[in-house]
């Protein structure tokens, strides 16, 4: 079933047409069913979602998921977390899991020294070990940043592929790093939060390199916030970015659903 896509504009309510896609989801740890899930994505008008792994064995459960899903692209990745147990074998798993079909990046990796689960030494390692996978395979990179930024800028001056700052909680000056080297950012509920210094630089970010994600069942945007997140949700994001720039809900779904397709190569008409 990989390359099935649904009609562009599915019909909300029988009058508007949206079509978004949910660019960094988990879609294994939700409270219903991957299955599920998708199906009400689809129903709310998100017609495409990215499934992100963060060790070997997730990589693996969502690339089949992807097989066997319409809709539904993965990729492989260890996320920082896990770079303690990291092993020269978890990268060959993830080499050969980058050939198949469904899976559309690598990630999410990157470095994380809020949480500080592993040393910023196995991070790095860990982080740059993957970009040189990306430099082999082409395959773009899904990055994960949190109170980390200037080192995961130095490490990913490496990369030859593109990038997205996924859950990007930047100001000014690194959305301004981030546009010199044409990245990605990828906006997530937490911007939709009365705190969020980064919906404040909305209006600076280049709209083609704009994504939409919930990383569910994390960072569940208003007006939903409390609750467990999952990838319908990513449509009160982007009705929220779009107040925020002054567009209509199908401009922002279509800009963005076309940045999904070009940095991860979706097989969307859009
Ligand atoms: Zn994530």
């Amino acid at each position: 079933m990989y390359g099935t896509s649904i009609m562009p504009g599915v019909t909300r309510r029988g009058e508007a047409t949206l079509m978004l896609v949910d660019s960094h989801t988990h879609l294994l740890r939700l409270e219903v069913s991957p299955e599920e899930a998708v199906r009400q994505a689809v129903e709310a008008g998100v017609g495409a979602v990215v499934n992100v792994g963060t060790d070997v064995e997730d990589s693996k459960r969502g690339a089949e998921l992807a097989a066997v899903l319409p809709n539904v692209y993965s990729t492989a990745g260890i996320h920082p977390h896990n770079a303690n147990i990291y092993s020269a074998a978890d990268l060959e798993a993830l080499a050969e899991l980058s050939e198949s079909p469904g899976i559309v990046a690598l990630g999410e990796v990157g470095l994380d020294y809020y949480r500080g689960y592993s040393t910023p030494e196995a991070q790095k390692a860990l982080f740059e070990d993957i970009i040189s996978l990306a430099n082999d395979t082409r395959l773009p990179l899904v990055i994960h940043s949190r109170e980390a930024f200037p080192d995961t800028m130095a490490s990913l001056g490496s990369a030859r592929v593109p990038v997205v700052l996924h859950c990007f909680e930047g100001g000014e000056r690194e959305l301004q790093e981030a546009k010199e080297r044409d990245y990605y950012v990828g906006l997530a509920g937490n911007v939709t939060y009365k705190n969020s210094g980064t919906a404040d630089v909305i209006l600076l970010m280049d709209p083609a390199r704009l994504l939409v994600e919930t990383d569910a069942p994390y960072l569940s945007p208003q007006p939903v916030r409390g609750e467990r997140n999952a990838p319908k949700n990513v449509v009160y994001t982007a009705r929220f970015i779009a107040g925020r720039i002054g567009i209509g809900e199908e401009e922002l779904a279509t800009v963005t659903t076309r940045n999904a397709r070009n940095f991860f190569g979706l097989p969307l008409e859009v």
